[in-house]
């Protein structure tokens, strides 16, 4: 493993990964500067998690931590007439896809020294640091908002972190957590590049399940953007190594009624744009203020894909439809089910392509509200 280099695109300034830091000295967002890159013959088959791909990661193998994360099913369905894979990170060891960063970011804490870790989330990050923060016996506290899904916080609270519930808005929770003192490392899935080192191994595994070949499209619901960077990210490893000449087009997925990037992409900018939101059941993606607009929207144009904003009234449905096929997973993770009919519907994407949607997050986390908007429990 080399020496991680961290490199700050707001001031210019490179240093040493060598201890926890979660942003730059100039309150920029930090990038980890690229890796070795990724060749077949670097996989270690026989491990069955993200771990398979640890010669790419810039952290020490074998890691202090894991929960078996990553290596999650790719199912392939009919979709609406059309030929679709479903890649099921709804099965990581919490839940939600965010135990690939999270996995890879603890343990590069772990390596540079970390004591009590902190963060803010609308509940699937937090608990799944919460969670990486018991197996590696770091004390952790997670700032969540009084709204999220109780199934969450109760998770958060079952693997032994402290819950803090804040009242308001989710930047009034993000606030209450840059606040926090008493030498905690905010350990931000937000902030933190090696969350995004982590997530990059969605696009390895993706090439490596569909016989080292990348797919045509791939549909992610999107709030901050991790796994639109993480693709990104992944994809940028396997063209060092010579091992993709291609890459696919990757299109966010947004909640319309909480919409940073569509409104980005509409309107043609570089950056974020004011827009005006509402609420929407699709809670993990209802994000106002993305730390690396510039980045995610470069990523999306660089792809030739683009930003999908989906209505309310479509995400049960979608949820429905999921359910039939035996998909059971949250209305954030539906979104994205919803965007590929729209997308095959007015010929953006070709049934005959192979298409992937990325299924963030299983359907327990957020059962009551499941119930909710399938009438489950109506008279
Ligand atoms: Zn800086």
């Amino acid at each position: 493993m080399a020496i991680a280099t961290y490199h700050c695109p707001a001031c210019g300034r490179d240093f040493a990964a060598d201890r926890p830091l979660w942003r730059c000295e100039c309150g920029g967002p930090l990038e980890l500067a690229p890796g070795r890159g990724l060749s077949k013959s670097d996989i270690a088959a026989g491990e069955a998690s993200l771990w398979r791909y640890a010669a790419a990661l810039m952290v020490a193998d074998p890691p202090q931590v894991s929960l078996g994360e990553g290596w999650t099913p790719l199912v392939r369905c009919d979709w609406q007439g059309a030929s679709v894979y479903f890649k099921l990170e709804s099965q990581m060891p919490t839940g939600s896809f965010k135990d690939r960063g999270t996995a890879v970011m603890i343990n590069h804490l772990l390596e540079v020294g970390v004591g009590p870790i902190h963060e803010d989330s609308s509940g699937n990050a937090g608990s799944s640091i919460a969670t990486y923060a018991a197996a590696a016996g770091i004390p952790c506290r997670i700032y969540v908002p009084n709204s999220a899904p109780r199934a969450k916080l109760v998770q958060i609270a079952a693997v032994g972190a402290e819950v803090r519930a804040i009242p308001g808005t989710r930047e009034a929770v993000t606030e209450a957590a840059l606040a926090a003192g008493g030498g905690s490392f905010y350990a931000s899935h937000n902030w933190h590049p090696y969350f995004i080192e982590g997530t990059q191994t969605l696009g390895f595994e993706l090439w490596e399940q569909l016989d080292f070949r990348l797919p045509d499209n791939i549909l992610v619901p999107t709030g901050y953007g991790s796994n639109i960077l993480g693709l990104e990210r992944g994809f940028d490893a396997l063209e060092r190594a010579g091992e993709i000449t291609a890459r696919p087009r990757l299109f966010a997925v947004q909640a319309a009624n909480c919409a940073a990037f569509a409104a980005s992409w509409s309107a043609g900018a570089d950056g974020l744009v004011p827009f005006a939101a509402g609420p929407t059941v699709a809670d993990g993606i209802a994000t106002m203020h993305p730390i690396r607009p510039a980045q995610v929207l470069r990523a999306l144009r660089r792809s030739r894909g683009g930003v999908v904003p989906v209505a309310e009234d479509e995400i049960g449905p979608a949820l429905r439809a999921l359910g039939r096929l035996g998909l059971f997973v949250e209305p954030t993770a539906a979104t994205a089910a919803a965007a590929v009919g729209r997308l095959l519907r007015d010929g953006t994407i070709a049934p005959g392509e192979v298409t992937v949607v990325v299924l963030t997050g299983h359907g327990l986390k957020a059962a009551e509200r499941i119930g909710e908007l399938l009438g489950i429990f109506a008279e």
